[in-house]
């Protein structure tokens, strides 16, 4: 049996094209019930649930929970650790992708050997092969993966034989696209797509929860979200409210948490005000790929409204009121997706029937694919674009390389990247291979490098040199690419001389108040003075145990949002860890500058120990400053410090002053910064970089 599945952030649904009525039909779940809950639960006896029992666990607040995992979908992270074994969001989405294919053979009595399935417009090149690889794992054949819009206008649109383009808004769980096609005699033909792939139906469940704990924490000043049962049932329960909100003017949202019980109403109007926010920020993709695309409302015929998170009238009305057009809800928003999968399968059936003569879909790239060059100039490293965003699939391009005269390598590099920025470290680095097998006797040659996209919106690498096939050979991404960020020429440039600032904080009892907030306040100044692309910032918290809030990244966003999050209760409320081994193995292999910042206002347990590790950082040239507050141990800090005037002394008054100081030090070099070998990020490479012709 062939079928299409819809892999859906929160829901998922199975579909099989029925020949006999010649229409795509829903197989159900176990339960009877056509989509089911993108859930899986981990017990604590060592039962994995996954679906509505999943499900009904994740609202009970029991065992350990995996939820939108497909956010994560080909980022290599560990999405849940359970019982000693780490999952990623492939594994997950295995286990998940095996559930429904059980159930769909169960409901049907047959065996399901092929699946289409569906994945969103802008999935990247490693989010793609993540879901093939899910599904090949499973046992079945997958002959292909589609775009979910293109699949939900397909189940609409194979019907439909007026001439129409549509633009479909498809507002899921945890994903938006908004996708142009054009429709004739039943041939599919994608435009242009694009999309934001972390907004969606979640975060207006998030905007509901903290709706309810502001108020909650205005009123009994404790947060609900502290305690991670409650929180989960708490987000569980929104979505509920919410989907109600899609109905009735109001609701009224009960909630107890320790001892404490509020009631609060919350209505449609209020609901809509506080998250039109998220409306905006779909109106923005749309009007950028219209812009992209240089279409106007009115080369639009209908907008077709996809995704549950769609039933939500404010939708509709905003969509209406943007661009003046007709707005319609898909018949059966939920299972489109699914259908639309199940009508390719069919197409992609070896043994077609009508359909596949009678219908044709193109679809279309939603990320240019590019080549790591050198910019003319020789200054820096850039993304030069060889296939442009929105090109229909599947595709091919070339490029010629040249490798000069009287250069002898027999080797060349190619790292390809996918993104819209000439900025390499904007872009997704995909791959890098090695080209050998070439005829090199030093009068110069010509490479070809073919970069493909499949039909699957899967990046292919061939090379020829005179027409003959080269070897293309895959290697590990080298893991710190920061490199690609600086000069090839300049090795050592001053001005992208990498820096690797560990900030730590003390967060004994004696912060608590006052003193860790002025701290936040000045940390993040400091931060948004130093920061840029070749700043990277991490923040260590320390008292009787050390917690990495946040790893190095030279993100501000991220970087902002932790410190945020630093409490004094974090890490117990004494003073015995020194954070400064953890700081030192965090930024020991890195290369360019690495400083630690310690901010402390009490006498450590173990002082000696400290200033053993500070001993190691200076060894490993890393600069640390210490500053105290309050009660501070003046010569410790001074023994921990590694350079001249690098232990401060400050109040609480002062700090953000001081923080500046340190700041301004840094920035201009003036406190005596050592910098490692590969000082600039820029590795030495051997083999040689491609020089692009033009
Ligand atoms: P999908 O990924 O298309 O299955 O969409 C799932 C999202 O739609 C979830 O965030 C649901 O909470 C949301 N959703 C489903 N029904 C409604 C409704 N009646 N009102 C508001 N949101 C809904």
């Amino acid at each position: 049996m062939k079928v299409g599945i819809d892999l859906g952030t929160t829901y998922s649904a199975v579909a099989r094209y029925d020949t006999k009525n010649s229409k795509p039909v829903i197989i159900p779940n176990a339960f009877g019930k056509e989509i089911t809950p993108s859930v899986i639960c981990f017990l604590d006896d060592g039962d994995i649930l996954v679906g509505e029992d999943a499900k009904d666990m994740q609202s009970n607040g029991t065992g350990v929970n995996a939820a939108a995992f497909k956010r994560n979908m080909g980022d290599g992270s560990i999405a849940v650790s359970f019982n000693g074994k780490d999952y990623t969001s492939e594994d997950l989405s295995a286990m998940l992708l095996k559930h429904l294919i059980q159930d769909a053979e169960r409901a049907t009595g047959e065996k399901v050997d092929e699946a289409v399935i569906t994945v969103p417009a802008y999935f990247n090149d490693f989010q793609r092969t993540a879901t093939i690889r899910a599904g090949e794992s499973c046992g079945v054949k997958v002959p292909k993966i589609i775009n979910e819009p293109t699949a939900a206008a397909i189940s609409y649109g194979y019907k439909h034989s007026n001439d129409k383009t549509l633009m479909v808004y498809d507002l899921g769980g945890g994903t938006f696209d908004v996708t142009i096609v054009r429709i004739s005699k039943g041939n599919i033909e994608v435009i242009g797509t694009d999309g934001n792939h972390i907004l969606g139906g979640k975060d207006w469940d998030a905007a509901i929860v903290k709706y309810v704990c502001d108020q909650f924490i205005d009123e009994y000043d404790v947060d609900p979200r502290d305690d991670l049962p409650t929180k989960n049932e708490l987000i569980v329960a929104a979505e509920g409210y919410k989907k109600t909100l899609s109905i009735a003017e109001s609701v009224t949202i009960p909630i107890n948490y320790e001892g404490y019980s509020a009631k609060y109403t919350l209505t449609r109007d209020e609901f809509e005000s506080m998250t039109e926010h998220l409306l905006e920020a779909t109106k923005e993709v749309c009007l950028n790929l219209m812009g992209d695309l240089g279409l106007a409302w009115t080369d639009i015929d209908e907008i077709l409204l996809v995704g549950g998170s769609t039933r939500m009238p404010a939708v509709a009305r905003f969509l209406r009121d943007l661009t003046g057009r007709e707005v319609i809800a898909h018949s059966d928003t939920d299972l489109a997706v699914a259908k639309g999968a199940a009508i390719v399968s069919e197409l992609y059936n070896s043994k077609a029937t009508g359909l596949r003569a009678e219908m044709t879909v193109i679809d279309v790239t939603a990320h240019s694919l590019g080549a790591l060059s050198v910019s003319p100039d020789g200054s820096k490293f850039v993304n030069e674009i060889i296939i442009k965003k929105n090109s229909k699939v599947p595709c091919t391009a070339s490029r010629q390389f040249t490798i000069k005269k009287g250069n002898m390598t027999d080797r060349i590099e190619v790292y390809t990247l996918q993104g819209e920025s000439r900025m390499p470290l904007d872009c997704n680095v995909l791959a890098k291979v090695v080209i050998t097998g070439f005829y090199n006797n030093g009068q110069g040659l010509n490479v070809d490098i073919e970069y493909n996209y499949d039909q699957n919106g899967v990046v292919n690498i061939a090379a020829y040199q005179d027409g003959e096939p080269l070897t293309v050979e895959a290697q590990p991404i080298d893991e710190d690419i920061r490199w690609m960020g600086g000069s090839p020429k300049n090795r050592r440039s001053d001005e992208c001389i990498l820096k690797n600032i560990a900030i730590c904080v003390d967060l004994s009892r004696s912060m608590d108040g006052e003193p860790i907030e002025r701290a936040k306040a000045s940390i993040r100044d400091f931060v948004n003075t130093l920061q840029n692309d070749d700043t990277y910032f991490s923040l260590i918290g320390f008292g009787d145990k050390i917690k990495v809030v946040q790893d190095l990244s030279n993100d501000p966003r991220a970087v902002l949002a932790s410190i945020d999050e630093l409490k004094v209760k974090m890490v117990g409320r004494g003073t015995d860890a020194s954070p400064l081994d953890t700081a030192r193995s965090m930024l020991g292999s890195k290369p360019g500058v690495g400083i630690i910042v310690v901010l402390t206002d009490g006498i450590w347990g173990k002082r000696d120990r400290a200033v053993e590790q500070a001993i190691g950082c200076r060894n490993d040239n890393i600069t640390i400053i210490a500053v105290g507050l309050g009660e501070a141990d003046t010569s410790f800090l001074r023994q921990i410090a590694t350079v001249d005037d690098g232990a401060l002394f400050t109040t609480i008054d002062r700090l953000g002053d001081t923080f500046g100081t340190i700041a301004t030090a840094i920035s201009s070099g003036s406190m005596g910064l050592s910098v490692r070998e590969g000082g600039t990020g820029l590795a030495v490479r051997q083999s040689t970089r491609m020089q692009s012709r033009e």
